[in-house]
């Protein structure tokens, strides 16, 4: 049985967690990356379950730090960060702002349902500077290992791009 309070204690601990950023991409939050998954009720203990983005991410220990501490800064200091490896993130769970917030960011959103496809696909990726679909790939890896170095035929600008998996 779920209590009211419980409900409650359980939203404000989701609110809480959902406002923790990615370090590596400050704009998004674990809400719309997707990490977040669930949060739980457990003997009266919360529980926050993540799912990496990339295994063996450092990112993913200061965000589980950063969430036991907003839980803090909520009073619920009993609370528990659940690292869920399966089912696997992908890009796919994104969400829609997290995608208009990426592409502001100046970080090509990745590829809608390309889910685990390879990364040298025929892939289109648009410059999020102008929007040209006249791109190539110079890195697999750009300035960290979730992302690809791309670069723009029509504005010349180099960008990252959020690679898909
Ligand atoms: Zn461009």
């Amino acid at each position: 049985m779920v209590t009211a309070l419980q409900n409650d204690i359980r939203q404000r601990a989701w609110d809480a967690a959902a406002k923790v950023v990615d370090p590596e991409i400050p704009v998004l939050t674990i809400a719309d990356l997707g990490v977040l998954r669930e949060v739980t009720m457990n003997d009266g203990c919360v529980e926050v379950a993540i799912t990496p983005t990339y295994s063996g991410c450092p990112a993913m220990n200061v965000i589980a730090l950063e969430i036991e501490l907003a839980l803090q800064r909520e009073g619920l200091t009993s609370a528990k960060v659940r690292t869920v490896l399966s089912p696997a993130w992908t890009t796919d769970w994104l969400s829609e702002d997290g995608r208009r917030k990426l592409k502001e960011y100046g970080i090509a959103p990745p590829q809608k349902g390309s889910g685990r496809r390879a990364l040298f696909g025929k892939q289109t990726v648009a410059c999020p500077q102008c929007g040209s679909e006249d791109t190539e790939l110079l890195s697999e890896f750009g300035s960290t290992s979730c992302k690809a170095l791309w670069r723009c035929r029509g504005c010349r600008e180099p960008f990252d791009y959020f690679k898909c998996h």
